[in-house]
């Protein structure tokens, strides 16, 4: 079946429902005996832990090649789409469901406020001079992120890569994750409208500094947007909201394309809230999962152990390598490589802003990023912008720049801390964020410089922040070219762990699925 028909397949099959209805369909209704079978069922053939971009391929490919395969996610499914509702919450009404067992707020724009720790939809994790945010519920980081789908440029992705093709993934990788995951660039009657004001602006600024914003394809749902603009549904994405997801799905996240189409293979189980705490091996060399049971409100309920033949860790780079150098340094899996763990990079992640003067800023702006531009060797570090915007600008004209860098060279280490029992981020220091904070502010500061009107703005905001955290067990490094893990059969890893620190100058979710997509291709070939 070629993309586009197994996309549209796909998109069908989610627009019938939720996952829930889905895994009623192919698994039996709660409550019916073939479902509390398979829901008893702790061995299989294949375990994948992790919803979100690796683990959603790793899923459908297993599913497709007919393997029957469990995955095992931490966080909720959430009822999105839900025209009329905020389901988690957003900056401007923050509640518990915006962060993954967190007890106060931390987060741009967002008043400190308390929470209770419950299994909300973005882990913030607090690291020493880092903070790391991912994704947590079915579908990770599609949930929240902005859906930016872009590679690096091919000099960069030919560095990270020596051993792999760019003509492989440019013809055949990134088109096939694009197909699936149905991203296109921003219509211009939805960029002409109000709630983009910023975007208008933003490329107007940069043109004027001498530069050309390039369109950046993203994977929003431009229907539900015009929806948004006609007030048939609730605004979320043009009233900036993404961080914590839109509810009325205005994005096309993982729920609706990878997910779907791997539970209607009919061999592939989810069980949310279903949290790995420890990884193992049986005398016999099969892994062992133990997991503890959650409530949406966070609560222990219970605890299991799982076996499988072989095992998927897709937890995403933070989880990922905590449970890896966490197997390692207490032995349950002893012969994991000793680099794991380390190589860690926050893709040199920064956020600027400023004020300006020459247009009202209207109520609300939108979250969708419509363009972006790249800085080869004009700063410190080969440096891509992209156009985003601030919710919690409460109609101040404030322009908001993502930026991301090609920085190879500050890298951070995951260690066990035998006291705490915890992984945690050992050696990152501030100085290791300054060469992409130095080339952030200073295409900043050109924007104040040169176009008239406009003026300085910053945000309080005391520490330096990631979204896209990777790294800790390379490719072609820990693992072969194709996820397996070095010196251990049967053990793969498909996430951000696997991009060497930095995507080169892009958003990660294409590399990384392109990358997932590549070595299940090779995995279901050659049986392993
Ligand atoms: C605010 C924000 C905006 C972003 N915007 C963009 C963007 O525009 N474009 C882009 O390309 N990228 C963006 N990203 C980054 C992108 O979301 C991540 O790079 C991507 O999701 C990583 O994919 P992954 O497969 O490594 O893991 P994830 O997508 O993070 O999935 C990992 C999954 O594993 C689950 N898990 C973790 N630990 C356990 C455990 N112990 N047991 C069971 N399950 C577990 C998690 O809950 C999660 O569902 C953004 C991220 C954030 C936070």
């Amino acid at each position: 079946m070629n993309e586009q028909m197994e996309r549209r397949r796909f998109l069908g099959l989610a627009a019938g429902g939720t996952l829930a209805a889905l895994t009623s369909a192919t698994l039996g209704a709660p409550g019916t005996l073939g479902r509390a079978l398979a829901d008893s069922r702790t061995d299989f053939p294949a375990i994948v832990i992790g919803s979100g971009f690796g683990g959603a391929v790793a899923a459908l490919r297993l599913g497709q090649a007919g393997v029957d395969t469990l995955v095992v996610e931490r966080g909720r499914e959430w009822p999105i789409p839900n025209d009329r509702d905020l389901v988690t919450g957003n900056q401007d009404h923050p509640v518990s469901q915006m962060f993954w067992m967190r007890r106060i707020t931390d987060w741009p724009a967002v008043v400190p406020t308390l929470l209770s720790p419950v299994a909300g939809i973005m882990e913030l994790s607090s690291e020493a001079n880092l903070n790391i945010a991912c994704g947590a519920g079915v579908g990770g980081g599609s949930l929240v992120y902005t859906g930016v789908t872009v590679p690096p440029p091919r000099k960069y992705f030919e560095r990270l890569y020596p051993r792999l093709s760019w003509e492989e993934f440019d013809t055949v990788w990134f088109p096939k994750v694009r197909a699936m995951l149905g991203a296109s660039t921003m219509p211009d009657d939805i960029y002409n409208s109000a709630p983009f004001t910023h975007s208008r602006v933003w490329d107007a600024h940069m043109s004027k500094v001498g530069y050309s914003p390039e369109l950046l394809p993203s994977t929003f749902d431009w229907d539900v947007i015009h929806k948004e603009l006609a007030g048939t549904v609730r605004p979320s994405a043009i009233a900036g909201e993404t961080d914590f997801g839109c509810s009325d799905g205005a994005k096309k996240s993982l729920t609706r394309n990878y997910l779907p189409a791997a539970l209607a293979t009919g061999k592939v189980q989810l069980r949310s809230l279903t949290e790995v705490v420890a990884l193992g091996r049986t005398p016999a060399g099969r892994y062992t999962v133990d997991v503890r049971h959650l409530t949406p409100d966070g609560k222990a309920t219970g605890t299991e152990s799982y076996v499988c033949d072989r095992l998927f860790v897709c937890a995403g780079t933070l989880n990922t390598n905590r449970l890896l150098v966490a197997a390692r340094e207490t032995g349950t899996l002893p012969d994991l490589p000793a680099d794991i763990g380390s190589g860690f990079g926050d893709n040199g992640d920064q956020f600027n802003l400023y004020a300006y003067t020459d247009l009202p800023a209207g109520p609300s702006q939108g979250s969708p990023c419509r363009s972006g531009t790249f800085h080869d060797t004009e700063f410190d570090v080969p440096m891509r912008a992209e156009s985003w915007q601030l919710l919690g600008a409460h109609g101040l004209p404030v322009i908001h720049t993502l930026s991301m860098t090609a920085d190879f060279d500050n890298r951070g280490t995951f260690a066990y801390d035998k006291l705490t029992r915890k992984v945690k981020l050992a050696d990152w220091t501030r100085e290791k964020s300054k060469p992409s904070e130095n080339a952030g502010s200073a295409l900043n500061q050109k924007v104040v410089n040169g176009v008239p009107g406009v003026v300085p703005y910053s945000l309080t905001w005391p520490f330096t922040l990631t979204a896209h955290p990777l790294g800790g067990v390379a490719l072609d490094r820990s693992t072969d070219l194709f996820g397996r893990v070095k010196g251990n059969k049967g053990l793969y890893v498909l996430d951000g762990s696997l991009i060497p620190g930095t995507v080169g100058g892009a958003n990660p979710s294409l590399s990384i699925t392109a990358i997932a997509e590549r070595a299940m291709a090779a995995i279901v070939r050659e049986g392993g």
